[in-house]
């Protein structure tokens, strides 16, 4: 069993100093070629500061897994200075018994060193001085297993760093479901959101969590809907938009795999600027920018779905009618105030035919300074009603801009749907012509076909 303040050293430590003990050398030392020129010294029996010193230029001799030479000499001038420099002795006979035949990914091996004044008996094979040749062939599978068990923990606890740090440096929440524990780890940007601390929580605090967020969502009725099913199928994934404090927030959810159980995962990813790009744009697709009313084209998707739903007729009391607004003299305006003055002009018309319409009734700036509605009208008498408030509107008091006040008034030309077979085109023919006619009657009125 390892104590708790074991160190990954403690393993090749205790295997230096059964070696020292075996051999009476002064100093035992583990090595790891980490590349063809470069050995890492990993620690020593005695301890010297070996950590001051990272990495040697060095090429270690290597032997093969099996014969007489795992055990070379080493010359005092073979040796590192770092490691002479740094002895509290003075360095005489240096052996370097190699094992990295038997490392999976670690090369290298041990240098044991003896002092000077040991004298060593003639006929003392190497191999003898470590403890004889059957004590080396087993001594080298086991440093290697010593040191590749090293730089597995090294690298299982890098990458496991390297991944807390991604996960908890994206701006993505992530939360992700243990398969196997009621637990859920949480990333920094997802405990912002769900208001709960990043790290390990168990997974009823977090389901209670997400229940409660999302029941803040614009949305919450519609994503309760949408994520019934995960209460039932463990396979069940899902793409949602939480619609949260003026953020929009784009919510996955997939099944996870972890040693073959099954665990989920969820990640929140902040769309909030693409949305309102999106909604910028639509908006620029469908309206007029000086007014702020609805375009051409945006009139005419909707007038069509108007006119394409099934129509009783003109008995049922309920009728389509078209509005078209021109206002009169408006060149004049132009020339008097100035085009910046005849902006304004404008403006203030498309406010004061909204402020006497109905929210379902559809206003739209259909050409220079012309106004087209479509109203749904329960008789030709309320169509009528409707015209004559847009026209009055115009004219009941002058268009301040600056200190000029500009009277201002319309000509409205209006037509009713004459039948559910009349198209949308038709219906806007008979309005303009109405409008014409409104124009050559001395302007500033309404004309339908009655008139
Ligand atoms: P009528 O009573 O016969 O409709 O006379 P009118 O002067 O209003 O008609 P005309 O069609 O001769 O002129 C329309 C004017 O509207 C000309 C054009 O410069 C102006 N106009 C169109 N769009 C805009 C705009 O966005 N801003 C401004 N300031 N003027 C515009
Ligand atoms: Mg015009
Ligand atoms: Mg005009």
């Amino acid at each position: 069993m390892t104590s708790p303040h074991s160190t990954p050293d403690d393993a090749l430590i205790a295997f230096l100093q059964g070696v020292s003990v075996q051999s009476q050398c002064r100093l035992a030392l583990a090595l790891w070629q980490r590349a063809p020129d470069e050995v890492v010294p990993l620690c020593s029996v005695p301890n010297i500061a070996l950590s001051h010193t990272p990495v040697w230029r060095w090429r270690l001799p290597v032997s093969p897994k099996t014969g007489t030479h795992a055990v070379q000499r080493l010359s005092r001038k073979e040796l590192p200075s770092l490691v002479t420099a740094g002895l509290p002795f003075s360095p005489g006979l240096a052996l370097y018994v190699d094992c990295s035949a038997f490392g999976r990914m670690a090369g290298g091996g041990f240098v044991l060193i003896w002092d000077e004044a040991t004298a060593l008996s003639d006929g003392f094979a190497d191999a003898d001085l470590v403890g004889g040749e059957a004590t080396v062939q087993w001594l080298r599978p086991v440093y290697a297993q010593l040191v590749d068990a090293r730089q597995w923990e090294e690298q299982n606890a890098e990458s496991a760093a390297q991944f807390h740090h991604v996960f908890d440096s994206v701006p993505q929440g992530i939360v992700v479901l243990s398969a196997r524990h009621p637990q859920a780890q949480i990333n920094a940007a997802a405990a912002a959101l769900l208001g709960l601390s990043a790290g390990w929580v168990p997974a009823e605090v977090l389901a209670q969590a997400m229940r409660a967020t999302r029941e803040r969502c614009d949305n919450a009725a519609e994503l309760e809907q949408a994520y019934a099913p995960l209460q039932s199928d463990l396979d069940a994934e899902l793409v949602a938009r939480w619609f949260l404090d003026d953020c929009v927030w784009r919510v996955d959810t997939h099944p996870i795999l972890q040693s073959g159980h099954k665990g989920r995962v969820w990640l929140f990813h902040d769309i909030t600027p693409q949305v309102r790009l999106e909604r910028v744009l639509r908006m620029e697709a469908n309206h007029d920018p000086l007014t702020g009313l609805f375009n051409r084209r945006a009139f005419f998707d909707r007038a069509q779905v108007a006119f394409q739903l099934p129509s009783p007729g003109p008995s049922d009391g309920h009728r389509l009618a078209l509005v078209m607004l021109d206002i009169d003299h408006f060149k004049a305006v132009n020339d008097l105030y100035g085009h910046p003055a005849g902006d304004m002009v404008l403006k203030e018309v498309a406010r004061r035919a909204k402020s006497v319409l109905r929210d379902g009734d559809v206003l739209a700036r259909y050409g220079g300074e012309e106004l087209i509605v479509l109203l749904n009208v329960i008789s030709s008498d309320t169509a009528r009603a409707a015209a004559e408030r847009l026209r009055t509107v115009m004219d009941t008091e002058p268009v301040q801009v600056g200190d000029q006040a500009i009277t201002v008034s319309v000509s409205v030309g209006l037509a009713l749907r004459s039948s559910g077979s009349e198209t949308l085109l038709q219906t806007i023919e008979r309005a303009d012509a109405n409008l014409y006619r409104a124009k050559r009657q001395g302007r500033n009125r309404v004309v339908d076909d009655a008139d």
